[in-house]
């Protein structure tokens, strides 16, 4: 009998999730499996914002999908997927094509710019692991010629970070951490330097606890940053941005680097494939099924999943992913054995923590707040715990973060 095929779209947290949980479920023989990736590697996307501000060389964050995966069982292909046609049952890649019985759609989420002019072109979002070495790279240059252009240019020292949820958040922490560093190396007064945090919502972490909220912008005040809560983005320029102030006012801010952390949708393969979709992302029926189609799952931030508790949608995180894919895996396990009773998605919430730079971090982990070395400990052990549900001991040894002192 003809072997069943499974394709899985994307090596990231919920794909690598599904193939390695698919391994364990399923036997040499049940199914055919290929996973699709652009990269022959895996990035920690949680990790991104630490390359971003260069505390964490690229290298670190990322590993070989090769090191994880069983090519007894599972076929990777380094290929770009482009669109899907549910019709005909097959991906369509950069080079070729790839039918399937069942897909797994799981290629993350790309950076949301809300129609803001100019910030596609001028922003720089921290999306993969190239964009990150640019933003690092590109700040090193402005430090870097700083002090050997004819006349000083001090705009040069200013970052402009748009939003302050939770992925600016965490970049900030981490700027916090690399400027005096950049300010040594470079023999400038770290006084010179500016960043800026603009966020349009009236609170910085919506949603957070308004205690913890305090604390994480109080400790980035303390390394220099400045807010401007409350406050748009309605244009990025070659020059910097300019934001809203009052009723029909603007005002410009020249920035050398102005970074775009404020909104997350599906990937453009979901919009481009005639999927039904809300900003790129699937909203997915109870067994994580695209609806209408029995053969195809969505996961991560390709999908949306609502918190029936308040009735909106949950953020997207690594934490919804990885146990989506978990469940997908068992799924196809059913359907590849003739059972058609799937289980249905319940996020089980293990917390949330916020880095604030490699030394300190806030959290809500079973319930409890959290802040400090604590929740800095507790933000190593969910990275490293990652690790762990993807490669187990071997792959938490060599990538798992162990600094804790
Ligand atoms: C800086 C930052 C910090 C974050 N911190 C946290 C945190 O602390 N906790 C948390 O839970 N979440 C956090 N998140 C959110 C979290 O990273 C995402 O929700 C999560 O990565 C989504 O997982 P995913 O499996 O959908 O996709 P990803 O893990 O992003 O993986 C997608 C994969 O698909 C590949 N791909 C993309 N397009 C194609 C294509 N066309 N063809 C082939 N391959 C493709 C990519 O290369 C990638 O390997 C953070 C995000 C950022 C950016």
């Amino acid at each position: 009998m003809k072997r069943p095929k499974i394709v899985v779209l994307g090596a990231g947290y919920g794909g690598l999730m599904t193939v390695t949980r698919l391994q364990k479920q399923l036997g040499k023989n049940d199914a055919d499996i290929t996973l699709v990736n652009k990269n022959d590697y895996h990035y920690e996307t949680t990790w991104l914002h630490e390359a971003s501000a260069g505390t964490l060389h690229h290298d670190r964050v990322r590993y070989d999908i090769s090191s994880v995966i069983d090519s007894g069982k599972t076929e990777f292909m380094q290929a770009t997927a482009m669109k899907v046609d549910t019709e005909a049952k097959k991906v369509i890649l950069n080079e070729g094509e790839l039918s399937y019985d069942y897909l797994v759609v799981a290629l993350g989420g790309a950076p949301e710019t809300f129609g803001i002019q100019g910030l596609d072109k001028y922003a720089f979002s921290i999306a993969n692991v190239d964009a990150a070495r640019q933003i690092r790279e590109h700040i090193e240059y402005q430090f870097a010629t700083f002090k050997v252009e004819g006349e000083i240019n001090p705009d040069r020292l200013t970052i402009v970070v748009g939003g302050a949820g939770f992925t600016g958040i965490e970049f900030l922490g981490e700027l916090g951490n690399r400027i005096p560093e950049l300010c040594k190396e470079y023999d400038i007064d770290q006084k010179l330097v500016r960043v800026i945090c603009v966020e349009a919502a009236p609170t910085a972490l919506p949603g957070f606890d308004p205690e913890l909220v305090q604390y994480a912008m109080a400790h980035l005040q303390k390394k220099g940053v400045e807010f401007m809560i409350g406050t748009a983005i309605k244009e990025a320029t070659p020059e910097g941005i300019i934001v809203g102030k009052g009723e029909d006012e603007t005002e410009e801010i020249k920035a050398g680097t102005v970074v775009w952390a404020a909104g997350v949708r599906g990937n453009a393969i979901i919009e481009e494939s005639g999927f039904e979709n809300m900003r790129g992302r699937v909203k997915v029926n109870p067994d994580l099924r695209a609806p209408g189609l029995d053969d195809v799952f969505v996961i991560g931030d390709c999908s949306l999943v609502i918190n029936e508790e308040i009735n909106r949608p949950y953020p997207p995180t690594a934490q919804i992913s990885m146990q989506q894919g978990e469940l997908v895996a068992a799924n196809l396990a059913k359907l590849i054995n003739g059972n058609n009773d799937l289980g249905t998605f319940h996020f089980d919430n293990k917390g949330t923590v916020c880095s604030l730079g490699d030394d300190d971090a806030i959290g809500v982990v079973f319930g409890k707040k959290v802040t400090g070395f604590q929740a800095s400990f507790m933000k190593k052990m969910v990275d490293n715990r990652a690790l762990f549900m993807i490669g187990g001991v071997p792959l938490t040894v060599k990538k798992g973060k162990f600094n804790i002192f």
